[in-house]
């Protein structure tokens, strides 16, 4: 039996999915939205300082009725090789924007955002349309953007995010050190967050180097004003490192995968159980 493309680890870079099942994917993909197949999961993110749930950033799931569960390294990039992404990315923001509208003590949602659907232009009016049907307000929605968008940037795409920006929603520049990281980027877009890639924080406690080059992106980030979020956080050696340096927030699986929207509750959030005695802000569905 051949491998299976898409659970192989080592073939899931789309790049290595042969043309043939790239394009049944993609067809797969049009009608798994209709069916039902895409969820959303939601990973908490914690403020290093207290503990405290800040947000949580939502993340596609598919599960194709025939080969089961597909992840988004095997079919982001299949979207993003059409306009299937832009419509795909309308329906997340809506989605995440009514989740989050539901459940005001879960803090900023952020959701993440392919260069086509801002080269395209759609974003803004998936933006606004996804606030005013949901209610949420602007500040508690953050888009999180790639390096490999930032490096196809022009001024317009500068002035489109610093409008959303000005609307009070936060501007993350994800993935940062994963390998294209120019710091003159930074400058240019208008982030308000820089999540730095789980690369840098796999290795840690680490060499005496890694920790230089922790500092020396928490001093840029800081002094451009950044809140600064590591991915990846594993072991609690890790937390207590990323806080000793002066991180902001931080998310991984020392605090919680990603779950399904009804696992979202406070009971199940670091540092939002309600205190005893207080009521129930909300019950998990069986
Ligand atoms: P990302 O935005 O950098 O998301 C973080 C990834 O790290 C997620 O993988 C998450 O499940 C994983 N992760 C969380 N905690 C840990 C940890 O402690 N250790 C390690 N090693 N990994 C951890 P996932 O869910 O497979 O998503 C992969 C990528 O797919 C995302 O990377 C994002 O770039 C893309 N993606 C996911 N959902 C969407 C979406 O709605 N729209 C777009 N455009 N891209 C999406
Ligand atoms: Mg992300
Ligand atoms: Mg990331
Ligand atoms: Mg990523």
């Amino acid at each position: 039996m051949p491998l299976n493309p898409i659970r192989h680890p080592m073939a899931i870079a789309a790049g290595q999915l042969d043309r043939g099942l790239r394009r049944r994917l993609a067809a797969d993909l049009r009608t798994a939205l209709v069916r039902g197949e895409l969820t959303l999961h939601y990973q908490p993110r914690v403020r290093l300082r207290d503990g405290e749930t800040t947000g949580a950033e939502a993340l596609l799931r598919w599960h194709h009725a025939r080969r089961g569960s597909v992840p988004p390294a095997a079919f982001i990039p299949v979207a993003e090789g059409s306009d299937l992404i832009v419509a795909l990315g309308g329906w997340v923001l809506r989605q995440v924007a009514t989740a989050a509208a539901a459940r005001p003590w879960l803090g900023r949602v952020s959701v993440n955002v392919s260069a086509r659907q801002i080269l395209s232009r759609a974003l803004p009016g998936q933006v606004e349309a996804a606030l005013a049907e949901s209610g949420l307000p602007a500040e508690r929605l953050e888009l999180e953007l790639t390096e490999t968008l930032a490096l196809q940037e022009g001024p317009e795409v500068a002035a489109m995010l610093a409008r959303l920006r000005d609307r009070g929603i936060a501007i993350a520049l994800d993935d940062f050190g994963s390998g294209y990281a120019s710091i003159g980027r930074l400058r240019r877009l208008p982030f308000t967050t820089l999540k730095l890639d789980h690369s840098l924080i796999a290795y840690l406690p680490g060499q005496a180097a890694d920790l230089a080059v922790l500092r020396a992106v928490r001093d840029l980030g800081h002094a451009l004003g950044l809140r600064l979020v590591a991915e990846g956080v594993e072991r609690p050696e890790q937390r207590d490192l990323l806080a000793g340096l002066g991180f902001d927030e931080a998310q991984g699986y020392l605090f919680g995968g990603p779950v399904p929207v009804d696992a979202l509750v406070p009971d199940a959030l670091p540092g939002l159980a309600p205190a005893a005695g207080s009521p129930t802000v909300t019950a998990a569905c069986p």
